[in-house]
């Protein structure tokens, strides 16, 4: 992008699953964005994703979701459930936008209010600024705009999450199964990516070292899942040592607490957040991206609507109508992820090996409020 000075009606910052759904709900609904992602590529910290019934539902309305089932293998489940290559999930939601809607490379250091017009400016990296009527955040765990918006930052985890891909050039022997191995405060999760593709995550005691530069270090990651897993069954074992060291993560865990969800803004002006820069979660449920993907369809579906209803207005009627739909979403939004993120803070506290107390408090919550521990799966976001 050229350095200088640009007016845009949509910018969405941050291109991961959320902001690229977003722009792809909208394009289907007729209205422009432009998608600015800090990173010189499309990231894909992670490999694998779990997509349920809600995910599908969601994918359906982005009209991804054919192409994407042929590339892995259903798990017999409840309703749909696979999982997905995230590379694969975020090509193809940026094949499906007009070409040069992504802009790579583009890192937003900042966002203030203009004091004359009240619409957002985005400074870049180099020194661009964007105005914009509407800026939609998507960037993530540590968003900038969120902060802008005035949500509080995501809190540390005591435990982290260790994720790899391990190929099996003859097959695995895993068959189409979903398996959780858990044991002294290890879990290991692994199922099937395809017939040759086996997709594994490993959550534990978070350490200090585990927050340095050993994280990115594949040597480091695989070492210390493997010490983790001692007396786990062998084919797991040698599913984490042969795991390729190009596609190991090993990522802290950070949510953001469910009393902030239920009383956040999440709207400052025609600036609103989705995914995990509204409802940071911990990974427990398999839902931080399932979530993202319906915020992309009801935000879309809410700014459609508005927008439409705009055509004749000035400045500030346009400006009043968006608002207008962003409240709108954020209404939907909100008990949503205020109870994904319930349970899976009530999960993360049936895991704190320092407190009694929290490990009952966190079984009795579960017990009482999600009795149906997977009735989260079921949710439809609705029409597009
Ligand atoms: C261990 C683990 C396992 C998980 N497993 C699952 C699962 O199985 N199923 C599931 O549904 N969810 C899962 N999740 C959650 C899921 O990964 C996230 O909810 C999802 O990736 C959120 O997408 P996002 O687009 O909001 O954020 P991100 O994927 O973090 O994307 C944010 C993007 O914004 C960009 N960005 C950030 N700041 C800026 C800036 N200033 N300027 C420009 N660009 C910026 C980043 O480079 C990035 O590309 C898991 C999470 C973890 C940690």
């Amino acid at each position: 992008m050229n350095i200088g000075e640009e007016e845009q009606d949509i910018v969405i910052v941050g291109g991961g699953i959320c902001g690229l759904a977003t722009a792809l709900a909208l394009h289907r609904k007729g209205i422009r964005s432009m998608v600015l992602e800090r990173s010189e590529s499309l990231r894909a910290a992670g490999v694998g994703i779990i997509m349920q019934p809600n995910g599908w539902r969601a994918l359906d309305q982005l009209g991804v979701a054919p192409k994407l089932r042929q590339t892995c293998t259903e798990i017999p489940s409840k309703g749909e459930l696979r999982c997905l290559k995230r590379m694969e999930l975020m090509s193809t939601l940026a094949e499906a936008l007009p070409a040069e809607s992504v802009h790579l490379g583009c890192r937003v250091v900042s966002i203030v209010t203009d004091p004359v017009t009240s619409d957002p400016v985005l400074q870049l990296h180099n020194g661009t600024l964007i105005k914009a009527k509407i800026v939609i955040g998507c960037d993530g765990m540590n968003s900038i705009i969120s902060k802008f918006v005035g949500v509080n930052p995501p809190k540390l985890f005591s435990r982290c999450a260790a994720r790899g891909f391990t190929y099996y050039e003859h097959g695995h022997p895993f068959g189409d199964k979903f398996r959780v191995h858990d044991a002294c405060g290890v879990a290991l999760g692994q199922l099937p990516v395809t017939d040759k593709l086996a997709y594994w995550f490993l959550t534990r005691s978070l350490t200090s070292q585990d927050l340095s530069d050993s994280k990115k270090d594949p040597t480091y990651i695989k070492q210390v899942s493997v010490e983790a897993l001692k007396g786990f069954p062998e084919k797991v074992v040698e599913m984490v040592k042969n795991t390729d060291p190009k596609a190991l993560y090993l990522t802290e865990l950070r949510y953001r607490a469910p009393w902030d969800i239920a009383r956040a803004k999440f709207r400052k002006g025609t600036v609103v957040v989705a995914g995990d820069a509204l409802h940071a979660m911990c990974p427990f449920i398999s839902q931080g991206g399932g979530a993202s993907l319906e915020d992309a369809v009801v935000l879309a579906r809410c700014l459609s609507e508005k927008l439409k209803q705009a055509d004749n207005e000035s400045g500030d009627g346009r400006k009043k109508l968006t608002e207008e739909a962003m409240d709108l979403y954020v209404k939907e939004r909100r008990m949503r992820v205020f109870w994904l993120s319930l349970q899976t803070y009530l999960i993360g506290l049936t895991l704190d090996n320092m407190s009694k107390m929290k490990r009952v408090l966190g079984i009795a919550g579960l017990i009482l409020m999600f009795g149906n521990q997977k009735s989260h799966t079921d949710y439809d976001c609705g029409r597009l």
